[in-house]
């Protein structure tokens, strides 16, 4: 067991390392009564001080921040509506029928486990590859288990017009396959949780500890075996992934890549194989089922189907089940409290009507207002970026006029969907009559499986419908499409509200759209044209410049420790995010100009308070690990060293914590 002893140990030891000057001040606890921190010295800690001193963790929260506060806020009115049974409408409906039957602990204790073990027979039955293949072909393998790959709608990387089907390797549990060969801290804590969840759910189906140990110790040999031919974590966030993962694909050259596992005749069996547009995403995995799809193997394939067939279902079945599951949970991110039952039943239906939700959300709480005034905003942002285009010294003319016509084709995605995706197929019994929850979870998986694998196959996109939800509290670029999507959820104090000084709105909301637009540019976004088709329209050699500034900031990231004594940060991780940071404040700062009497100081000083943030120590190792954010204190800090006007507001000077020598500085735009 990974002691959380050993994790709370290395707490108040945040000192300032040698390669920055300031303390990790978003870890719980590390800024004390005695702490007191100077503007030119450590702004963001400066800024934040009192908060981050006084803000008490929730107990059932990892982390404290402006998105955690404004997603409770969102949550909390979604919650209000779910529990107000006048609305009419299907959406709301549904979400209430699944809600109603999440939290309906008599009839789930009384199921038990009854309605999953059927299935997980089914697995248990295979004693031979020949079962195995037929127990893949089989429809319980489709609706019920998992056929050894996975499986989504995207868009077609060289002509995003059209729906394809995406083959994916399998998911691994530790999620990173460079954990099968040397396995991090943090590795370890999964793996940890997972052997307590697997030991706990097999159990509850009958296994005694040892047998339960034996299937626990197959299911991880089998990904050990699988992950050998899969891209770890580090290679799929580099973006060279980009183009490595597009791999267009028919069921003929399917069937020669995949001879031993039989892929393409599960594709025939579920109904897949009329897709014309198939992209797979990771031929060495594929590669790699062929060599160990083996009658040997056998035992190892079993295992990790039952393992994964029990964990996709133990938050349906029984409380104590539930229970278990939560105490798992609090511990691997350092809490104490798990949220109400009544707030997991609404995010679990969230999750599973991101449609409905979203649609409820903005028919009470979205106005054409908003949306005329982000997307307002959002095209000053757009004009703002092709004015630094322009100005941008190291670009060639070439490259500049392919970026400035990227730029004048983004699709401004503002706060919400003008038409929605038809959810009136989608049905099933509810408490009222006689439902259950794994009854309905089925119909969800059937009605997603027609309208998305069926009713998608060979048809083009429709630009209108949006293909996420909109009630969380993010914005993102989509280079599949080249849409800014700057969603409902976000739309709320600290990001936007409608009485915000210019300077506030534009520290928010303007500088995450400024931050988004700047990831058409990165080296990922780079990849993707106008119309998001996957082309390389840079210059070789402005390609180079650009990599090469940014190998400038991976390098000045890579020597930061943020936790004293652990490891060093990973700049190649962050950069994307660091990247964008710096050229959404560059943005605000040339929006600024445009503006009388902008009063900078009230700008920099909101843009700290936007991004101030506490974890748990458990959290924050996470989040070192496998965030493409850097952490919320460097955020701050390292951006405003780029920018020459919060130098001149605060006469930063050598010698300062803030300062950074003009040649020194790391900004990429
Ligand atoms: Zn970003």
């Amino acid at each position: 067991m990974v002691a959380a002893a050993t994790l709370a140990g290395t707490v108040g030891a945040q000192e300032a390392s040698e390669e920055t000057p300031w303390k990790n001040t978003n870890v719980a606890g590390a800024v004390t009564e005695d702490d007191m921190f100077e503007l030119q010295d450590d702004f963001y800690a400066a800024i934040n001080r009192d908060w981050l001193f006084e803000t008490q963790m929730q107990p059932s929260h990892p982390q404290e921040n402006g998105f955690v506060e404004l997603q409770e806020e969102v949550d909390n009115r979604l919650m209000e509506l779910l529990e107000d049974r006048t609305l009419e409408s299907h959406d709301a409906k549904l979400l209430q029928g699944l809600y109603d039957l999440f939290l309906d602990w008599d009839s789930r204790n009384e199921q038990g486990m009854s309605q999953v073990m059927p299935h997980l027979e089914q697995i248990q039955q295979i004693n031979t590859l020949e079962d195995l293949t037929n127990y893949l072909l089989s429809q319980e393998a489709l609706f019920y288990g998992d056929a050894l790959f996975s499986f989504s709608i995207a868009t077609q990387a060289d002509d995003p017009t059209w729906y394809q089907l995406q083959i994916d390797s399998l998911g691994l549990s530790l999620g990173d396959a460079a954990e099968y060969e040397e396995m991090t801290f943090v590795g370890m804590m999964y793996k940890n949780a997972l052997d307590q969840i697997n030991q706990y759910l097999l159990q509850k189906a009958g296994y005694t500890e040892e047998e339960a140990q034996k299937v626990i110790d197959q299911a991880f040999a089998f990904e050990k075996d699988m992950a050998k031919g899969m891209m770890s974590y580090a290679q799929l966030v580099d973006p060279e992934a980009v183009s490595l993962t597009v791999n267009p694909t028919s069921m003929e050259e399917l069937k020669e890549l995949s001879p031993v596992y039989p892929l393409t005749e599960i594709m025939e069996a579920d109904g897949f194989d009329g897709w014309e547009r198939i992209n797979l995403t990771q031929p060495k995995w594929l590669e790699r089922m062929n060599e160990i799809y083996t009658e040997e193997n056998v035992e190892k394939m079993k295992a990790y189907l039952i393992t994964n067939y029990l964990q996709s279902n133990a938050s349906i079945v029984d409380e104590e089940t539930y229970r278990e599951m939560q105490r798992i949970s609090r511990q691997l991110a350092g809490i104490t409290e798990s949220d109400t039952d009544e707030k997991i039943a609404y995010s679990f239906a969230s999750s599973c009507l991101s449609n409905s939700i979203s649609r409820v959300y903005v028919e009470k709480y979205m106005t054409e207002e908003t949306k005329q005034d982000i997307t307002a905003i959002i095209e000053e942002v757009i004009a703002t970026y092709r004015g630094m285009l322009e100005q941008e010294e190291w670009l060639s003319e070439e490259t500049r006029q392919m970026a400035v016509r990227k730029l004048d084709h983004i699709k401004i995605n503002a706060a919400y969907p003008d038409k929605w995706e038809d959810t009136s197929d989608i049905t099933f019994k509810t408490k009222e009559e006689g439902g259950t929850l794994p009854e309905a979870m089925e119909a969800l998986k059937r009605a997603n499986y027609q309208k998305n694998y069926i009713g998608k196959m060979n048809q083009q996109v429709d630009p209108e419908i949006w293909m996420v939800g909109v009630t969380e509290v993010n914005a993102y670029y989509n280079p599949s499409d080249n849409s800014i999507n700057i969603i409902a959820g976000i739309l709320g104090d600290p990001f936007y509200s409608p009485e915000m000084s210019e300077e506030e709105k534009l520290a928010g909301i303007g500088m995450v759209i400024g931050h988004e637009i700047s990831h058409a540019f990165d080296t990922s976004g780079a990849q993707f044209d106008e119309n998001g088709a996957l082309a390389d329209w840079w210059t070789q050699e402005d390609m180079q410049a650009f990599n090469d500034r940014a190998a400038k900031l991976i390098e000045c990231y890579d020597q930061i420790v943020p936790l004293a004594g652990d490891k060093n940060y990973s700049g190649a991780l962050i950069q994307g995010e660091a990247i964008a940071d710096m050229g959404g404040v560059k943005c605000m700062m040339e929006m600024a100009k445009n503006r009388e009497n902008f009063d900078y100081d009230k700008f920099f000083r909101a843009f700290a308070k936007v991004w101030r943030s506490k974890e748990t120590l458990e959290y924050e190792k996470q989040l070192i690990q496998l965030d493409t954010h850097p952490l919320d204190y460097l955020r701050v800090n390292m951006t405003l060293m780029q920018i020459p006007e919060f130098y001149e507001t605060y006469g930063i000077a050598e010698g300062d914590g803030m300062y950074m020598a003009s040649e020194e500085r790391i900004a990429v735009w």
